[in-house]
């Protein structure tokens, strides 16, 4: 084959290859005439001649494909439909009957009066908050089903050096109350470590939570140069402290599994775990003052509902006599003798699901009765 028929590099029609031309006997392919057919010369049936189209080459590169930065649909027809459906079951799951759940510790008080009073929420959860929620829920589901399984008793072992270690139960979703404030939590696993000798059994309550990949860097000081860490929530903390004390924890652990992963090039040195997964343990020491002030701060809030009044606007991590001013910013004020004394914003507001009727009432102590007249008129 000369180098002038012979087919280029990505052009595979094989159009000019001198093997297609050669004649041949029609019965048996032989290079000779029919009648001189060792085979007999029995032709077949006239072969069918089909019109061929002009090949197409099939390209070397995929520079045809649609470009980047091509604009989605205006309209996603299907994509969505996993939140749309999640958003048909119930976005609140306290029990009738009970005051307080321990995954709101933590939260405005204002807003925990507003639960505890029976105000209905005003901005239900959107489509976004679902998809968010609900992957969280897989997650965690999927977790709680590997830890029994993972955590053996050679893992435990690895963690005691000084004793050994015997048996380890890992109970998952444990109901809990705390009866002075009529509450009702779960935790989401106790590990119960047994040794052997006289040494007591050693019991942690894990507290797991799913967060953003930015929520994540920040947790653990990554989200700039330099920038410290900021440690798991305020709200997961207490809620972890609140389930710790119920079940007598001789330590509590937050535990963070971040939805994105930090960027591999970015953290090419970080440990891989550390990538997208944070823990901070707490000894009994450090979480039961932390639990007892939660529980007198909801035990006052109920409180004032019993006497028909809403709790100030305010976070228990804002400073003394400090309180939001706007809700739809979340910007709050420190007064002190009619003084500001110190600003700051709130970011729980944005997240709220009682903004908008929040947004119709006074700061400080208000009747329960003023939300309702104000909702009448709106
Ligand atoms: S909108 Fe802000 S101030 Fe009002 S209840 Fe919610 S978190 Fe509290």
């Amino acid at each position: 084959m000369s180098t002038a028929t012979a087919p280029g590099p990505g052009d595979l029609t094989r159009h000019g290859d001198p093997q297609q031309f050669l004649p041949g006997c029609p019965a048996c392919d032989g290079h000779h005439r029919l009648d001189a057919c060792p085979e007999g010369g029995v032709a077949p049936h006239p072969r069918r001649t089909e019109t061929k189209e002009a090949p197409v080459a099939i390209k070397r590169d995929l520079s045809d494909l649609p470009p980047a930065g091509l604009a989605p649909d205006p309209s996603p027809r299907f994509a969505g439909l996993l939140a749309e459906w999640w958003s048909t079951r119930p976005d609140d799951h306290v029990p009738s009957g009970k005051a307080f759940r321990h995954s709101d510790a933590g939260k405005c008080a204002r807003a925990l009066s507003y639960r505890i009073a029976g105000i209905p929420r005003s901005d239900p959860m959107d489509l976004p908050g679902w998809h968010n929620v609900e992957l969280g829920t897989l997650i965690h589901d999927a977790w709680q089903e590997a830890l029994p399984a993972m955590f053996t008793v050679e893992r435990a072992q690895s963690l005691f050096d000084d004793r050994t270690v015997v048996d380890v139960q890992v109970a998952i979703e444990v109901g809990v109350e705390h009866e002075a404030i009529d509450s009702i939590g779960y935790v989401d696993a106790v590990v119960t470590v047994t040794f052997d000798g006289d040494h007591e059994p050693h019991v942690i309550a894990l507290e797991l939570k799913s967060v953003g990949g930015w929520k994540h860097k920040n947790a653990i000081g990554k989200a700039r140069k330099n920038s410290p860490a900021e440690g798991p929530d305020t709200g997961h903390l207490l809620q972890a402290a609140l389930n710790g004390l119920a079940v007598g924890a001789d330590e509590v652990v937050v535990a963070y599994i971040a939805k994105e992963c930090l960027s591999a090039t970015q953290y090419r040195d970080a440990d891989p775990l550390a990538r997208f997964v944070a823990e901070w343990a707490f000894t009994r020491e450090q979480y039961v003052p932390l639990a007892e002030r939660e529980l007198e701060r909801v035990a006052a809030v109920i409180a004032l509902g019993s006497e028909g009044l809403l709790a100030p606007r305010k976070l228990p991590d804002m400073p003394p006599r400090s309180e939001i001013t706007d809700p739809s910013t979340g910007d709050w004020e420190q007064r002190i003798d009619g003084e500001v004394t110190d600003t700051g914003n709130a970011w729980a507001c944005a997240y709220c699901p009682y903004q908008t009727v929040c947004l119709t009432t006074e700061a400080g102590r208000i009747p329960v009765e003023s939300v309702v007249a104000t909702k009448a008129v709106a």
